[in-house]
């Protein structure tokens, strides 16, 4: 007889090529398609997908998938097609025909997946029309979206919990890579979940090296970056606003980087265009505001960068995942500076909502800035924030280049005690530009303008270099021992914690930022042995087979990691395969694809196919 497990693994091997489950997701398969309800964490990469995909295809009847990622259900459905499994979506963006097409084969049992966005399941019709069908299970992806205390809400989730009301027999499995506790909580009672088996897998990426760097000349560290370690590779640029979007790609394009803009003020075409060029196209940069990413699968990102500052450790960590889903190295690279702090701070404060909603915010800020300023390891901090403990990575900036820890406790008095003394004694508030100009003694206009000559701090504080002391009034602020006034100017003032230090009676540790180094450490977990070089023959296989593939793509116009991914072409290139069956052993060759590409590929191999 065969068992659930056996149809699985049968499978994975035939369907998606692969030799093994991984990590958890044999566990999930099994619980899933024997019924059971699941939520499931686990990190961008970490193979969520076949999580739903493989139960979907062993059960009777159609796995229904409830997505956010409207904008991405096509590719999502091509790369099934090319697997020979059979998709479908049903969205607003499609023609009443498309759509009756789609119900037909979905009545008829001739669906195996079928995608659908959350909203569509509000309208009393869709569910009377699955009612009509055979539903194998329903998968609610993202399933964070439903989450008011993280970051990515869509009121639509919160409908969701009518699936277990109307369908109670029909397993429910619900995926997200976001996990703090407090998410994770939210899911499970807002989706009535909180009888499902939780699986939670570890959060580490380690492929993925995150340096935070002092932020000077953005973008010109962002180009060095770009060139120095990642040129005409594909990779995601965040900026918080639109015009630094713009100017960014503007900038990247002028420096001959192929670059494209992505945020919300665009049009809705240019946006479906330049995401598509992004995924298509080879060595493609994306600068965006955080409204671009979710769900964005290619594999082959090779760099995250952030110019400015995430808002919150969970959004960073969604962004910085999008890179090296494929478990090659790639980087997360955030600039991080002063006015960062500032500029966050009074967005809270001029934000819209209660207290308690600019509390939430400050304590996601809060964390994000300790992020920023730890000495210690930067994946051991992040995973902690997850609630996973870890050891030093050997790959993050922290680890391979450790900045030194500091007794910064005269230094923050001298500088503390000239705002108290410009804020009580004269009622005046300044920027840190101008305080630290008092404290270097240097003779200003603005000094001479209000005699800050007099003030006993004037010229106390030569110790330190101005960037040093940027660096301090930096770091108080996260620190919460200096604040933003909310008067929209940016000026300083103390807060209650402030005393404290002026008494003596709390030192304070400050971070002392180490040279920027800017060259590429090496890394000391393992990773995919794809990374490491290849030799001159398996090289100029692969990039043969790469050829070939950009070709196949072009034709059918998708993606190419939709037709193999560079993973697969990799061991392909190395492992120089020359009958069907040895090609049929390569990870990500299943049945389908081995079919359609198999002696076309061979032929490549051996170096007979004809280029076009
Ligand atoms: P997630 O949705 O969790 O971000 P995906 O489902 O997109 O991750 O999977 C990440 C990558 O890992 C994909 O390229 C996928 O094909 C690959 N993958 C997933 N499971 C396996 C497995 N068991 N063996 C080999 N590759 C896998
Ligand atoms: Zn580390």
């Amino acid at each position: 007889m065969t068992t659930p497990t056996d149809a699985a693994l049968e499978t994975l091997h035939r369907v998606f090529g692969y030799d093994a489950f991984r990590g958890e997701q044999e566990a999930i398969i099994r619980h899933v398609t024997t019924g059971g309800d699941a939520v499931v964490l686990m990190p961008t990469g970490g193979g969520k997908s076949l999580c739903y995909q493989i139960p979907s295809l062993v059960r009777e009847g159609t796995g229904v998938v409830i997505s956010p990622l409207i904008a991405l259900m096509q590719d999502q459905v091509d790369a099934l097609a090319a697997l020979g499994v059979r998709a479908a979506f049903l969205n607003s963006t499609q023609s009443p025909e498309q759509r009756a097409a789609v119900e037909s084969a979905y009545l008829a049992g001739e669906l195996d997946l079928l995608y659908l966005a959350p909203e569509r399941l509000a309208v009393s019709a869709t569910a009377d029309f699955l009612d009509r069908g055979k539903i194998a299970l329903f998968a609610i992806d993202e399933a964070h979206c439903v989450s008011q205390w993280g970051h990515d809400f869509r009121p639509d989730y919160l409908g969701l919990s009518m699936l277990n009301e109307r369908w109670p027999s029909v397993p429910r499995i619900a995926l997200t890579a976001t996990a703090t506790k407090q998410t994770r909580q939210e899911i499970q009672q807002r989706l009535g979940l909180s009888e499902a088996r939780l699986f939670v897998s570890s959060f580490d990426r380690p492929n993925i090296q995150y340096r935070i760097a002092p932020k000077n000349q953005p973008q010109k560290q962002l180009l060095d970056l770009i060139r120095s370690e990642h040129a005409g590779e594909a990779g995601i640029v965040y900026c918080l606003s639109r015009a630094s979007v713009e100017k960014t790609a503007e900038f990247l394009v002028d420096n001959g980087v192929a670059a494209l803009p992505y945020h919300a003020g665009l049009s809705t075409p240019v946006r479906a265009t330049n995401q598509a060029r992004f995924l298509r196209e080879d060595g493609m940069i994306m600068v965006a505001t955080i409204a671009f990413g979710m769900g964005i699968d290619k594999p082959d990102v090779r760099f995250v960068a952030h110019l400015d500052l995430p808002k919150s450790v969970e959004g960073y960590y969604q962004e910085t995942g999008r890179a090296g889903r494929d478990g090659l190295p790639s980087t997360a690279w955030l600039a991080y500076g002063l006015q960062d702090v500032v500029q966050l701070r009074r967005m809270i404060d001029e934000s819209e909502g209660d207290a308690a909603h600019r509390r939430k915010l400050t304590i996601h800020l809060d964390a994000m800035l300790a992020l920023c300023e730890t000495i210690q390891c930067r994946r051991k901090q992040l995973l902690a924030y997850f609630d996973e403990a870890s050891t030093d990575c050997g790959n993050c900036d922290n680890c391979l280049n450790p900045p030194e820890g500091w007794d910064g406790t005269i230094p923050a008095q001298k500088l503390l005690s000239t705002v108290v003394r410009l804020q009580r004694e004269r009622n005046q508030r300044f920027g840190a530009g101008h305080l630290i100009d008092i404290l270097l003694g240097r003779q200003t206009a603005r000094v001479d303008q209000y005699s800050h000559d007099e003030l006993s701090t004037f010229g106390i504080g030569t110790e330190l270099t101005e960037s040093e002391w940027r660096g301090v009034v930096r770091q108080l602020l996260a620190q919460g021992l200096l604040a933003v006034h909310g008067d929209g100017f940016g000026t300083l003032v103390v807060t209650d914690a402030t005393s404290a230090v002026l008494k003596g009676e709390v030192r304070v540790h400050l971070r002392r930022e180490p040279i920027a180094v800017n060259k590429k450490p090496r890394l000391s977990r393992s990773v995919t042995a794809a990374a490491t070089e290849l030799p001159p023959d398996v090289a100029s296989r692969f990039e043969a087979l790469r050829t070939w593939r950009a070709e196949q793509a072009k034709e059918q116009s998708v993606p190419a990691y939709v037709i193999f991914h560079d993973s697969t072409l990799r061991e392909m290139a190395t492992r120089n395969p020359s009958t069907l069956e040895q090609l049929s052993g390569i990870t990500g060759v299943g049945a389908a694809k081995l079919e359609r590409y198999g002696q076309e590929l061979l032929s490549v191999l051996c170096g007979d196919h004809a280029q076009v």
